[in-house]
């Protein structure tokens, strides 16, 4: 195992390389004494998945070591397997998706200089798409990069308008893309990778092993500090960065993927079904209405929303923390500012009663 099987657990060389330890991850989860190091980064990975939208390590100085954090990996699998909750395995994946796209745009600027400290730590596109049997479908061209048509079909398929194949430049039996683009399409593979056979079955000794963690992973959702019942709708006190998504949403732009799973799962979050969301979304064109659907109803919890939308300090991270005002230096979630701006002011008129 090494720091590229760390920072990209879902390779298939990292789990060639779990293999080729022959650890017994069993014996791992239910060992004696204190928790395994790969449990303790396990329970954070799903943590910080769920309730931040990333699985980049806390900002509270803790660290683990590589093997920890690839083992935490399929870990963590288990444990959001073994919540069965509605919208854990969407969220889960794109957290993961999200920090390796971060991390692999990163690495495809700034390959490895052949330094010993940094030598085959940076994942560089050859290996990546290769990893994903990608390496025939897409190649590199002089004016960015084109990909075979059903993998950008498939890929591209919950995409806005502007992804359509019928607006794309065609040449050669490929799809024309830019870079970003294809790092968008690059990033939804992984997303459908870590999703795929998501939840798993977990042999029932590992389910017993992991009672604990299960139950301090579903106290720290239940514990967040905003209450689950917010019902009213009222977008005028919706916070500064849930207004501008909301407003370029309006405006038909292609939301990032992170952006549009911030701002779905903020409205779930407040009671909002697919059509309401839709009509408040002002969504026009059939195939971004059915392409939304599918990824609301996928993260809607019936009985409640049990997985808020990211803190503020993953918004900011992303860029996605814009127009700050006063109430903002006094929160740390989007949730909790709506919830005290519906409480100062009183009685509101629902959005949908209008
Ligand atoms: S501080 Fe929080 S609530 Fe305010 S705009 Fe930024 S992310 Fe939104």
């Amino acid at each position: 195992m090494n720091s590229l099987h760390a920072r990209y657990p879902f390779l298939a060389s990292a789990r060639e390389a779990v293999r080729d330890a022959n650890l017994d991850l069993a014996a791992v989860i239910a060992g004696e004494g204190d928790r395994h190091p790969a449990v303790e980064r396990g329970v954070e990975r799903v943590r910080r998945a769920l309730l931040d939208g990333t699985v980049r390590a806390p900002d509270d100085g803790r660290r683990w070591s590589t093997s920890a954090e690839v083992l935490s990996y399929p870990i963590a699998r288990m444990l959001v397997s073994l919540l069965d909750a509605p919208g854990a395995v969407e969220k889960y994946a794109n957290a993961e998706a999200t920090t390796a796209y971060e991390r692999f745009t990163a690495d495809f600027e700034t390959p490895d200089d052949g330094l010993k400290s940094t030598r085959g730590t940076s994942l560089t596109l050859e290996t990546f798409l290769a990893d994903f049997d990608l390496d025939d479908d897409v190649v590199t061209r002089r004016d960015g990069f084109g990909v075979a048509v059903s993998t950008y079909i498939s890929l591209a398929r919950e995409f806005g308008d502007e992804w359509r194949l019928v607006t794309r430049q065609l040449d050669d039996g490929v799809v024309v893309v830019s870079q970003a683009e294809l790092h968008e399409l690059l990033r939804t593979a992984v997303e459908i990778r870590i999703a795929d056979d998501l939840p798993l079955p977990v042999p029932d000794e590992i389910g017993v092993a992991l009672a604990d963690e299960l139950s301090e992973l579903e106290s720290s959702f239940t514990d967040a500090d905003f209450s689950h019942d917010i019902d009213t709708l009222a977008p005028e006190l919706f916070p500064p960065c849930m207004s501008a998504l909301l407003a370029r949403a309006r405006d038909a732009e292609s939301l990032p993927a992170h952006s549009e799973f911030t701002l779905v799962s903020f409205l779930t979050s407040i009671g909002l079904d697919a059509d309401e969301i839709l009509s408040l979304c002002e969504v026009r064109s059939s195939g971004r209405a059915d392409r939304l659907r599918a990824r609301i109803e996928r993260l809607r919890d019936e009985r409640t929303t049990q997985f808020a939308p990211p803190s503020c300090a993953t918004l900011q991270a992303y860029g996605d923390c814009v127009n700050k005002d006063e109430r903002c230096e006094t929160v740390t979630h989007p949730l909790v500012y709506y919830e005290d701006a519906l409480d100062e002011s009183g009685t509101v008129t629902d959005w949908r009663d209008r």
